[in-house]
């Protein structure tokens, strides 16, 4: 295989990872399976709303090698781990555990619980989408997982249903509470587009990038875990204000289903940070539309205002910036080739999105990250991301 060639995978974590498989699993070469992280452009705390999320699969990815074993064992090695460990496939029951093999564990698990084929494998796990910080290492390991699964077993890949089985794995198995995005954009993605998902139908349409703009993901080094407490009390507080609604209009199921005028009539009804919180949601969850139009038309400087707007939003009225997101995105947008930026994942530390011009994006990353470090004391990086495909196998 010519590493070099692949679009979208760093050769020298593919060589890694492939090296690693022969030292470790003597044998026939492994086949790779390939999937990506992602950055979501826009509409934050939506997915649970039954709003519309924007998200854009990037160039990190999981990588996953892999050969099929006819005895039924799963035998996985990670290099981020260092450490080998097996599992006998027919033995797997939900809950299993929250480790690197329980991604790859769940996965087959998830399959085997629809009664899709499952066989024994031996795999090597790597990638290079950094861990926990928002630019979901998770779903990318199950999506990986999902398409050697099919290719070991001859099963069609379609991705959608993957999608939710990537999901139910880490719901089910590794007992973690996502919503449908993650595992979405690392099956679906199209190379140089976005994709525009609406967290209720499930329905997903590409959205070209346009020439000229650049997506600059902004790793704060901030690795606060999102307070489980933080992000349920958000939940929480939509499921008061749709149950409050719904008693005067009984077709509000969600957020998703109230207007901004439906909301200000209801102020006076509801608990005031209740309000404020519902007050991000119900325009936020219209952000991706009305973005993915001005994708469309080539309108980065409207682009960027939404940008922005949902940062504002994030950060005053539902709360879940931190002070490095903060100042991450205020240096982003007082850069002259910067048309918006935003924190991008459940908030409290992770990444931030930017949205620059791709003729001085070079000089953008320099700029932001040197004013960045001369206040912030963390391993803080900068990099442009191409939108690129799903998981895939590499031939
Ligand atoms: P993220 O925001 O990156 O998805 P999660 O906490 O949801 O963070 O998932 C991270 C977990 O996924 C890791 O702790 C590890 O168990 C697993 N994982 C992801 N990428 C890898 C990898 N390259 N190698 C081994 N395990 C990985
Ligand atoms: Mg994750």
């Amino acid at each position: 295989m010519t590493h070099a060639s692949v679009p979208g995978v760093s050769p020298e974590l593919l060589h890694r990872a492939t090296a690693r498989f022969a030292e470790r699993f003597p044998g026939p070469a492994p086949r790779v399976a390939v999937a990506p992280g992602r950055v979501n452009l826009i509409g934050e705390h939506t997915d649970y709303n039954d709003g519309f999320v924007l998200p854009m699969a990037i160039g990190r990815a999981a990588v996953l090698a892999f050969r099929a074993r006819p005895d039924g064992v799963l035998r996985g090695h990670s290099v981020a781990f260092d450490e080998t460990r097996e599992l006998a496939v027919d033995a797997l029951s939900a809950p299993g555990g929250n480790d690197w093999l329980s991604y790859v564990a769940g996965v087959l698990w998830a399959f085997a619980s629809e009664g899709r084929p499952v066989c024994g494998l031996d795999v090597v796990v790597d990638g290079d989408v950094p861990i926990g910080a928002g630019l979901s290492s998770s779903a990318a390991l199950e999506m990986a997982t999902a398409r050697a699964l099919c290719a070991a077993t001859a099963a069609p890949w379609d991705p959608v249903p993957m999608a939710k089985l990537g999901q139910k794995a880490e719901n089910r198995y590794v007992g973690m509470n996502c919503g449908i995005m993650d595992q979405f954009a690392s099956a679906v993605c199209r190379e140089g587009h976005a994709l525009l998902l609406d967290c209720r139908s499930l329905e997903a349409r590409p959205v070209p990038v346009p020439a000229g703009a650049s997506v600059v993901v902004m790793d704060t080094g901030a690795r606060r875990k999102l307070a489980g407490s933080a992000y349920n009390d958000r939940r929480a507080a939509c499921e008061r204000v749709v149950a409050e609604m719904a008693k005067a209009s009984p077709g509000v199921r969600a957020l998703r289903d109230v207007t901004g005028e439906e909301l200000e009539a209801a102020k006076p009804r509801l608990h005031p940070t209740d309000w404020r919180r519902a007050s991000h949601v119900v325009p936020e969850n219209r952000r991706p539309v009305e973005m993915a139009e001005a994708l469309q038309a080539g309108d980065l400087a409207r682009a960027g205002r939404l940008m922005n707007d949902s940062h504002f939003s994030l950060r005053d009225l539902y709360e879940v910036s931190c002070g490095e997101l903060d100042l991450v995105t205020e240096l982003a947008r007082r850069h002259p080739a910067c048309f918006g930026a935003r924190m991008t994942g459940a908030g409290f530390g992770g990444c931030a999105v930017a949205l620059v011009r791709e003729d001085a994006v070079a000089g953008f990353c320099d700029a932001v990250l040197s004013a960045y470090r001369a206040k912030v004391d963390l391993p803080a990086a900068l990099f442009p991301c191409r939108p690129e495909a799903g998981a895939r196998i590499l031939e």
